[in-house]
């Protein structure tokens, strides 16, 4: 089985798709004459089973790890295309073979320059992944054995100096076929990233409980030295996501901000996975009101909405738990974070405690609730007199130069949404007038 294995492996040939922070293969050996081993579904069982500290590692699309996964996986994405015998790709890695005297089974090549290269990013990815000790183990699937993701991140970390580089070949196909424990993400929704430039992301589509349609959406911006992100979803899966993807972007960024927008749910619920990382909480002094004091009040209080049981608020929305800003805001305020500008503005109207987030650089307001796209404005935290004074700040929010606004509901848009929130509420006042 080994044997034929490898030959497949060796006549498999991939293009990894990602053009982008290419490292010609001089300045990095991937040269290794170490093979990766396998690993069978009973042996990986028997590792979860005993609650080993597990590096297993998903190379499936995003979307389908999301969708199901083996418990205690993280996912690296690894997008590959077979090219059939012949092509430029395996004459390249020949002639590696040939001139260089190493055993090579994967090379990667830059269809315009025709140059060998390992993609930078996406072996960042990996390596954020992976243990300290070279000496522990790492385990690697995809869907089945004949996919060729894994063996090639397999190949990669062996490249890297790891000893005990495992892959499990029967892959998710097998794995679930035999009814083995899974673990997914109810609690994430259907999350999408956006970058809107080099340094800031948004990402639409986060979970909430009340429908799909009113998904939570979050954002990060990266500094030379630090990640700050903007609201926390609903819930922790949500949560990791957002660091998940804001890991795939470090490069050595050391400090973790976290600004909350206001202190509902769907914006605070993930926030324990920031601050477990030591970030630093900024949020209205009333969301310090709050969520001081908490003692899991707030979490048993949205279980009890969804008619769910403790265990299946567990299930849905991990483990939650709340911490009071570690600095407020009362007024606008900008910070400059490693020469970057924020400017926090206070914009009650939704609630007494919305703050945007503008990043004058980019040109992107994070609205947070102020700003609804695509749906109608929860204006159910309020009356006609806040409905007045969002629309005044609305108003405001007009005259910042901005590109891109991330709505704490809807889709990333652009000023227009602003006036069309603003004629909604005026319509809800002019109907609370009429009665
Ligand atoms: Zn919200």
């Amino acid at each position: 089985m080994k044997k034929v294995e490898h030959v497949f492996w060796l006549s498999s040939i991939i293009f990894l798709i990602c053009h982008s922070y290419l490292i010609p293969l001089e300045n990095f050996d991937i040269s290794t004459n170490e093979e990766y081993k396998q690993v069978s579904a009973q042996e990986l069982l028997d590792k979860i089973d005993l609650g080993q500290i597990l590096y297993l590692i998903d190379c499936r699309p995003e979307r389908e790890f999301n969708a199901g996964h083996i418990p205690g996986a993280v996912n690296v994405s690894i997008n590959s295309l077979s090219f059939n015998k012949d092509t430029l790709v395996q004459k390249r890695m020949k002639e590696i073979q040939k001139t260089e005297e190493r055993k090579i089974s994967f090379v990667l090549i830059d269809e315009e320059t025709g140059e060998a290269y390992i993609p930078y990013s996406k072996l960042r990815e990996l390596i954020v992944q992976l243990p300290q000790k070279k000496d522990q183990e790492v385990i690697l699937y995809c869907r089945r054995p004949s996919c060729t993701r894994s063996p090639l991140a397999a190949e990669w970390i062996l490249s890297l100096g790891y000893e005990k580089v495992y892959r499990y070949a029967g892959g998710w196909e097998e794995w679930s076929e035999k009814k083995y424990p899974v673990k997914n993400f109810e609690g994430l929704g259907n999350p999408k990233a956006f970058k809107l430039a080099d340094n800031v992301f948004a990402v639409e589509g986060l979970y909430h409980s009340k429908s799909p349609l009113a998904s939570v959406n979050a954002g990060i911006i990266m500094t030379p030295e630090s990640v700050i992100f903007i609201d926390s979803g609903m819930s922790i899966s949500s949560a990791e996501y957002l660091l998940n993807l804001a890991r795939k972007k470090m490069s050595g960024q050391k400090k973790f901000y976290l600004i909350l927008t206001h202190s509902h749910s769907d914006h605070v619920f993930g926030m324990r996975v920031m601050k477990d990382r030591g970030a630093e909480v900024i949020g209205h002094s009333k969301t310090a009101e709050h969520l001081k004091d908490d003692n899991g009040e707030y979490i048993r209080f949205i279980i009890d909405m969804d008619k769910i049981t403790m265990e299946q608020g567990k299930e849905r929305y991990g483990h939650v738990v709340l911490f009071e800003p570690d600095r407020y805001v009362d007024d606008d305020l900008s910070l400059n974070i490693d020469g970057e500008e924020i400017h926090l503005l206070v914009t009650p109207g939704h609630t007494p405690d919305s703050i945007c987030v503008y990043h004058p650089a980019s040109k992107t307001l994070f609205a947070g609730d102020s700003v609804y796209s695509g749906l109608n404005p929860s204006t159910r935290f309020g009356g006609p007199d806040e409905w007045k004074q969002w629309i005044s700040h609305l108003e405001r929010l007009k005259s910042l130069e901005i590109n891109k606004v991330v709505p704490g509901h809807g889709y990333i848009c652009g000023l227009e949404a602003i006036d069309q929130n603003i004629l909604f509420l005026k319509k809800e006042i002019d109907k609370t007038l009429e009665h």
